[in-house]
């Protein structure tokens, strides 16, 4: 990296007029995909580096992270989650930055419990070994970890905060001893950086019951120096997994599943793929992610949000944040991945650990 990188932040769009709310009814938005899920933010710090997230140059002990008072409190995350779930909204990941460095979340969490969301945490596993029982306890129903590399040398290198591969795979355990079921562990695969482990990987947790997710890596931000060539299709995944362990590709969960699933022949469970640069998804996309600080953001590449905190800390009711919502959702017509060039790839985007990966 030759310049530094000055990551984009909180670039405001005006909020569009018209309250027309849904009520009973699903909202659309000009490709007519439902809104159903919603990823908060609720940290914009990391206690790792992740060269493909947060690269240290960029990063680093000077780097202007928010301060307390913008963050959103618990109490405003709480109100906007309900009024998101009157529109709609059936499932809430807490993310980051890194969750679980936000002080008291299972306070958040039992807060958020009673409105009986689809309620789901992604973390990168260094807390988890403590945190998993008191996250369950507090109503948390799914989590998601980010592991990777099973090799020390890779993982330390990639995650560069000097973090072993032994405690995320702790951590791991604790959360299937509390009591999660079904835990993904995601991999964001870099080829020449860590896809020789691809395999092992899969073997790993082959008949644990966790589902091993591989994630094409993207060009999220603007300072992780991404390039195509740097991106192991999925369809690649795919098949270096089946030359060993024999796969069948399996039906969608639901309508909106980013992962394509592939189970193992002999019944041993199963695999995803996420393919948002060689196979972009975008046709069934239903995901809205609100930043930190209460930045509402339509998609994942964006280049600027809808202040949501200005608008409740404005003393809006209720109704008049619940029709923001449905304005910002009918007016959407994201679909960054299907139109992705060479050219928007440089383009400025906010950092996906401040808008929640
Ligand atoms: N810190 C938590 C973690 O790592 O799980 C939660 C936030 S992180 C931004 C959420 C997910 O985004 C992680 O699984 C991470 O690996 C993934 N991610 C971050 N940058 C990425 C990139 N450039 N391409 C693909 N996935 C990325
Ligand atoms: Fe932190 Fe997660 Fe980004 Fe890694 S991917 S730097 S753990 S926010
Ligand atoms: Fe959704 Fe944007 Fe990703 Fe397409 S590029 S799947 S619209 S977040």
């Amino acid at each position: 990296m030759t310049d530094r990188i000055i990551p984009i932040v909180h670039a405001t769009r005006m909020l569009p007029a018209g309250t027309a709310v849904v009520s009973g009814g699903t909202l659309t938005d000009t490709l007519g995909r439902h809104l159903h899920d919603l990823r908060i933010s609720v940290t914009d710090r990391c206690n790792f580096r992740c060269t493909y997230c947060m690269p240290r140059e960029v990063f680093g002990n000077d780097y202007p992270f928010l301060k307390r008072t913008e963050l959103l409190s618990f109490e405003e995350i709480t109100r906007l989650a309900r009024i998101f779930k009157s529109q709609g909204v059936k499932k809430l990941r807490l993310t980051g930055g890194e969750p679980l460095l936000r002080k008291n979340l299972e306070r958040l969490i039992e807060m958020l419990a009673p409105l009986d969301l689809d309620l789901t945490l992604t973390t990168n596993g260094s807390l988890l070994a403590a945190k998993a029982r008191s996250l369950r306890d507090a109503g948390l129903n799914r989590v998601t970890v980010s592991l990777d590399s099973l090799d020390e040398t890779t993982f330390r290198r990639m995650n560069d905060a000097d973090f072993s591969v032994t405690k995320v795979l702790e951590g791991i355990d604790a959360a299937a001893a509390a009591g999660f079921s079904n835990i993904k562990v995601n991999m964001v695969v870099q080829r020449g950086v860590n896809d020789d482990g691809v395999v092992t990987m899969a073997r790993h947790f082959k008949g644990s019951g966790h589902i091993v997710r591989f994630i094409e890596f993207m060009d999220v931000g603007s300072t992780n120096g991404w390039r195509m060539d740097d991106v192991l299709p999925s369809a690649e995944v795919i098949s270096r997994i089946n030359a060993e362990m024999p796969l069948v590709s399996l039906d969608p969960q639901y309508e909106g599943e980013v992962a394509e699933r592939w189970g193992y022949r002999d019944g041993s469970g199963e695999i995803g793929v996420i393919s948002s640069v060689t196979q972009a998804f975008c046709g069934s996309c239903t995901r809205l992610r609100l930043s930190t600080e209460g930045m509402l953001y339509t998609c994942l590449f964006a280049d600027s949000g809808y202040d949501l905190r200005a608008l409740a800390r404005s003393g809006a009711d209720d109704a008049a944040i619940a029709g923001a919502i449905a304005g910002i959702w009918r007016i959407r017509g994201d679909r960054y991945s299907e139109i992705r060039t060479a050219d928007t790839t440089r383009r400025g985007k906010v950092e996906m650990s401040y808008i929640g990966g």
